[in-house]
């Protein structure tokens, strides 16, 4: 498939009532405007299921399935369901998971335990992870280096050391709409100078609306602009860092 000027969104949360109205409507609003993937990701079973069934109607959706650190308190009464869902061979990740120490409702040990047991059945069943990372990068780091999974932490916000870190561990990082925001100068800096083939944009949809659009519910037609604002960035054509990114995407997730 030629992924020339196509787009790829590796996170939206698709499943979220914010679209109760007009899911399907916003999955072909973002195929319309150039996206040719977008990877909704589940943050508990509810929502995993929801990916799935989302990943088998629409030929432009993923499903990335898991527990969100901050609902790490329910892992041991959904994780079998999880499971049964990894069965299905309809899913192409295991996310969002991670360690959340910015609004804890979950202590630090409950959200660990769960991260590091979707890390080690990642491992197994050979899946990429994506990462959740709020004011957590150390503890962060020192897992993925004992487990070592394929994956991306998403919607980055550590600085060049911790991105530097994380690629030296295979690990992909992705931008999403809050590069745009103006007090993101620190966080520009760092996606000026990474390395392209580890790079990967995203909109994590309906949160984080780009710019453009604040205030207003976001959607994946709109990592348009954040592959603009990387493009800017980097100093490269759009349709460069839209291929570059939407590579990067297929190679981790492997779709083609
Ligand atoms: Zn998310």
């Amino acid at each position: 498939m030629s992924t020339d000027g196509r787009l790829v969104d590796t996170h939206a949360h698709l499943d979220d009532e914010a679209f109760d109205g007009d899911r399907s409507g916003v999955v072909e609003r973002a195929v319309e405007s150039g996206v040719s993937v977008v990877l909704s990701v589940g943050v508990d079973l509810a929502s995993s299921r929801r990916a799935v069934e989302m990943s088998t109607e629409h030929p432009s959706v993923e499903a990335a399935i898991g527990i969100h650190p901050s609902h790490a308190d329910v892992f041991l009464q959904e994780w079998a369901g999880i499971q049964t869902l990894l069965t299905t061979g309809h899913v192409r990740a295991i996310g969002e998971i991670g360690l959340d120490y910015f609004r804890c409702r979950v202590s630090a040990a409950v959200q660990r335990r769960a991260f590091r047991a979707q890390l080690a059945t990642a491992s197994e069943v050979d899946l990429p992870v994506v990462v959740h990372d709020r004011e957590a990068h150390e503890d962060v780091l020192e897992d993925l280096e004992e487990f070592r999974p394929r994956g991306v932490l998403h919607c980055f916000s550590g600085g060049m050391r911790m991105a530097e870190r994380a690629i030296e561990l295979g690990m992909f990082v992705s931008v999403a709409g809050n590069i745009t925001y103006p007090k993101s100068s620190s966080l520009r800096d760092v996606i000026r100078e990474l390395p392209e083939p580890s790079l990967l944009a995203e909109t994590d949809a309906p949160f984080l609306s780009p710019r453009r659009t604040r205030g207003r519910r976001n959607e994946p037609a709109n990592v348009r602009d954040v592959v603009e604002e990387m493009a800017r960035l980097r100093q490269v054509s759009f349709d460069q860092a839209a291929s570059s990114t939407s590579r990067n995407a297929a190679r981790l997730f492997r779709w083609s």
